[in-house]
């Protein structure tokens, strides 16, 4: 069959990467795709939303099958276009339809699906302009840290977390009443703050059947030690060393398993990745967030571990027959470090050219923000550039592996974060 994988990030070249070794794929495309993705497929500069020129390419192609790797085409409906056009419509769409797609899409929406089917989440309340002194009288009854999310989609900056109960106000009404988040900040969902240590489970789903991937820590702040600016992911480990059998039990019992019943009694239709955000507190797992599309960097890590054939997967979940399935995973632990652009995630520089990519040994490098020029070199185009991925017998083994090939890389002003795995 033949494949189009949407995005160009790390994730989108590890897709890339997985379905290339499957017989089942005759020829694979990215849209728009980078380096990595250059070198196992055909790049098309088309963009994620740009549906029609989408739709041209799948029918110039016979394409199949249609991979969606970020989640904005995915909340303006990539999957319902196809449905609703008889000449696209018998194409496979992996990923959800718009209306389940608001999990991700709306954090108020995310809210009431996870109170509606009882799944631990920490508490809140929602609050538009017309309500802000109600958030206001809201906050005075919470401890801090007190924590605000815009309600929509806002490039993963849309959190904001503060220690002190004036600064949580005036931020309430920048986002409100000033539309500092513009119309993602039209509502603001305010939580209960949750203490304790992050981790990503990965659930594959047709909608009524599902499969559990490994689950992986990512590491989101840019310095050392887990500080400054938060980024969209600057490495990730897999399996999560705290994630016990039992923890995993009770992650499977208490949010996957009403998770996907949830789907079926709110009839939402979902057939893709489901990527839930978990907080351990204490010994039980709370939901901070749904994504409804596989994380970046965590994919790098995640995916490297299924044994499986990616495409017989990525074909039971559209034909309904995920349960047919047996998932395989690599014992062995796998770990990725991102190189990101010097003053990423503020502004930063583009065209630098990249070296050493061909020296890497034991290590597979993950292209991101990077393209090939006509000239054969490879150079930067983004603030997360490459994700330099490894296998151990332990994370720790994987971890010095990429770090020994990291230094063989180079571009100008690289950086990368030296303690990946350090809390573990
Ligand atoms: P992402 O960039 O991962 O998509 P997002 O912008 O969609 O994030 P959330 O994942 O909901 O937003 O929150 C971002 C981060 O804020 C979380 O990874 C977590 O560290 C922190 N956070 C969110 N909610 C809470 C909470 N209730 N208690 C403690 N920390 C929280």
């Amino acid at each position: 069959m033949n494949i189009l994988i949407l995005g160009s990030g790390g994730r989108e070249h590890t897709f890339a990467w997985k379905i290339a070794q499957s017989s089942l794929c005759e020829k694979l495309f990215v849209a728009p795709g980078n380096s990595g993705t250059a070198s196992i497929a055909t790049n098309v500069n088309i963009g994620v939303n740009d549906f029609e020129s989408i739709k041209n390419l799948v029918l110039e192609n016979n394409i199949n099958m249609v991979v969606v790797g970020p989640e904005d085409p995915l909340v303006n409906g990539v999957h319902d276009f196809f449905l609703n056009d008889d000449t696209i419509k018998h194409v496979s769409v992996i990923g959800p339809q718009k209306a389940a797609a608001e999990l991700e899409g709306s954090k108020e929406f995310a809210k009431e699906f996870l109170y509606r089917h009882n799944i631990p989440t920490a508490a809140y309340e929602s609050f538009t302009k017309e309500t802000v002194e109600n958030g206001y009288a809201f906050l005075e009854t919470l401890n801090a840290p007190y924590v605000l999310k815009a309600d929509g989609l806002a490039a993963g900056k849309g959190v904001v977390i503060l220690n002190d109960l004036d600064e949580a106000k005036v931020e309430l009404k920048n986002m409100l009443v000033d539309a500092k988040f513009g119309k993602a900040s039209t509502k603001v969902v305010i939580e209960e703050f949750l203490d304790g240590i992050e981790l990503s489970c990965f659930v594959l789903t047709d909608g009524k059947n599902y499969k559990i991937l490994p689950t992986a820590k990512d590491y989101k702040r840019i310095g050392e030690g887990d500080t400054g600016l938060n980024t969209g992911g600057m490495g990730a480990v897999s399996p999560v060393p705290f994630a016990t059998d039992a923890f995993l039990n009770k992650i499977e019992e208490r949010i996957v398993k009403p998770t996907i019943e949830g789907f079926k009694k709110d009839k939402l239709p979902y057939i893709g990745f489901v990527f839930i955000g978990l907080i351990k507190v204490g010994d039980d797992p709370k939901v901070i967030e749904y994504n409804v599309r596989m994380g970046d960097p965590e994919t790098e890590v995640v995916l490297p571990r299924l044994k499986n054939d990616f495409v017989e997967i990525l074909q039971a979940m559209s034909n309904g027959n995920l349960d047919k399935i047996n998932i395989e995973i690599d014992e062995r632990a796998a770990t990725t470090i991102m190189l990101v652009s010097g003053g990423y995630p503020e502004a930063y520089e583009k065209g630098k050219v990249i070296t050493g990519v061909d020296t890497i040994e034991n290590s597979i490098p993950f292209h991101a923000g990077a393209q090939l020029q006509d000239d054969g070199k490879i150079v930067t185009t983004g603030g997360r550039v490459m994700a330099i991925t490894s296998y151990g017998d332990t994370y720790q083994e994987a971890i010095k592996k990429s770090y020994q090939n990291i230094g063989k890389l180079h571009f100008d002003k690289m950086n990368y974060r030296k303690d990946i795995g350090f809390d573990l």
